[in-house]
């Protein structure tokens, strides 16, 4: 994926909105059929041109309920796929500011506590990525504490930005999605 980031917004959850990084599904329901599918999976060609392209079914992001279906009757091949749709779940239920409003607080569901669980334990990795993606899961759950244990271990620098704003939330004891201040 490439594109850039100019004026787009991210979130903490690693959610943006960026219209010159176009956000590409993986997963999509097929018009035809209805069955839910790996689009990079499936037999895919280039279309010829424009015009032909113009004829051609869109495609969109699952719905939550989509994403929901495809963990409950298992339509994943592997930890990836799972990690996407998890991942996937847990951006529709968050609050995503659009604007320097306070973040509106996470509610934890039994779903939504279940889910990020789920997901912290499919990214089992000691990335950098996977780290920050935990400590923000654990910091929507209100367990602050482990948060701010768990970015003390990231050390790239390029991260750096967001680790700042997601300590400064967790020690204000602040659990819902902030917007990055990017600047
Ligand atoms: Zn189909």
């Amino acid at each position: 994926m490439s594109g850039n980031t100019f004026g787009g917004i991210f979130w903490s959850d690693g959610s943006y909105f960026a219209p010159m990084l176009p956000d590409l599904p993986v997963f999509t329901r097929c018009t035809g059929c209805g069955e839910i599918l790996n689009i990079f999976k499936a037999r895919h060609e280039e279309a010829g041109s424009w015009e032909e392209a113009d004829g051609l079914p869109s495609v969109g992001h699952l719905s939550p309920e989509d994403i929901r279906e495809a963990l409950e009757s298992g339509r994943y091949q592997d930890a990836e796929e799972m990690i996407y749709l998890r991942r996937r779940l847990w951006w529709s239920m968050n609050d995503h500011p659009y604007g320097d409003e306070t973040p509106t607080a996470t509610e934890v569901t039994g779903e939504y506590r279940d889910n990020a669980i789920a997901l912290m334990s499919l990214l089992s990795g000691e990335s950098n990525g996977d780290l920050i993606t935990k400590a923000e899961l654990y910091r929507n759950l209100g367990d602050y504490e482990m948060c701010l244990e768990i970015l003390t271990k990231i050390n790239e620098p390029s991260l750096n930005t967001q680790k700042v704003q997601i300590e400064e939330a967790s020690r204000k004891k602040i659990s819902g999605t902030i917007r990055f201040n990017n600047s």
